[in-house]
């Protein structure tokens, strides 16, 4: 079905879905949210899971959604003039989460200054009438969000002011690819935008979101990452599982990765990145190697 942009759409639309978050917490509650663990806005689930207390966050994973952390005066200032839209107030003081549907996707995560962020594709932002950690209630769940739709150009060309500089110059990291078996995270997680000392990144977390800005480092010479909210962290098969929802960035510790859990990253690595069995020999060796000199 071909969209027009300049409409509005609502939350029943099929490009948004909804997954359980914690009571008064913004972490998923179920693994597999990326793939099946999504509902409808109005389905069951949800309405049940929200009636217990539960948190709920409004996910898009086809990148024809997305949301905007709009944390400045400035961004929401921005927002309201060129595309406005319905917004929500998130749990902090002065914060909005702005939502718009995509009519060309998909849009991707991207970082603005300050701690702001555009979440597209994977990406999800915790639900109005959620509940923060601090006790502060999201906006209000209502039946009726006229969500603007609009291109990503649209977007992109309003928030270019809050674009974080190198940004703008879609400047990618050199990977030496040398010391990388497979895939390097940096082919995974973009790091455009990520302040950079050396081969060490550091930005927001684009799957949970940094209310510092810069809760996720990266080394692409060593292929790990770490979040400095859960203290976790890994290599490539812990991203793509945190990424797909196999498991929560919390348990993104050594050894998390086995039975079921290892099996089912291993079939999403196959399947979305082509990673064959030898090359998942080849980088068990090298992790045991890596462990063993830890
Ligand atoms: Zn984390």
């Amino acid at each position: 079905m071909k969209q027009e942009t300049g409409h509005t759409l609502d939350f029943n639309d099929t490009k948004f879905r909804c997954i359980k978050l914690l009571p008064a917490r913004k972490e998923p509650l179920e693994r597999g949210w990326t793939t099946e663990r999504n509902y409808a806005f109005s389905s069951q689930e949800i309405e049940e899971w929200v009636r217990k207390g539960g948190n709920y966050g409004l996910f898009c994973p086809n990148g024809d959604c997305c949301f905007v952390d709009a944390d400045t005066k400035e961004i929401q200032t921005a927002l309201d003039d060129r595309l406005p839209t319905y917004w929500y107030s998130t749990g902090r003081e002065g914060h909005r989460q702005y939502v718009y549907a995509i009519s060309n996707p998909p849009i991707r995560n991207i970082p603005l200054k300050d701690g702001a962020y555009i979440k597209g594709q994977n990406g999800y932002a915790v639900g109005p009438g959620s509940i923060h950690p601090n006790g502060a209630i999201y906006g209000l769940r209502k039946s009726e969000y006229p969500i603007k739709i609009i291109t990503k150009e649209e977007l992109i060309e309003a928030l270019r002011p809050f674009m974080v500089r190198s940004n703008e110059k879609k400047e990618r990291p050199q990977v030496n690819r040398k010391n990388t078996a497979w895939l390097s995270l940096a082919d995974l997680i973009d790091l455009a935008g990520f302040r950079h000392f050396g081969n060490q990144y550091q930005g927001p977390h684009p799957i949970h979101g940094s209310e510092t800005g810069i809760n996720l480092s990266v080394d692409i010479e060593k292929n790990v990452w770490h979040c400095f909210r859960h203290d976790s962290g890994g290599s490539v098969l812990e991203w793509i599982a945190v990424s797909e929802g196999i498991i929560d960035c919390a348990d993104a510790v050594p050894g998390t990765l086995r039975g079921d859990k290892f099996w089912e990253v291993l079939e999403v690595a196959n399947r979305k990145y082509g990673l064959a069995t030898e090359t998942v020999a080849k980088m068990l060796k090298g992790e045991s190697k890596h462990d063993a000199t830890r």
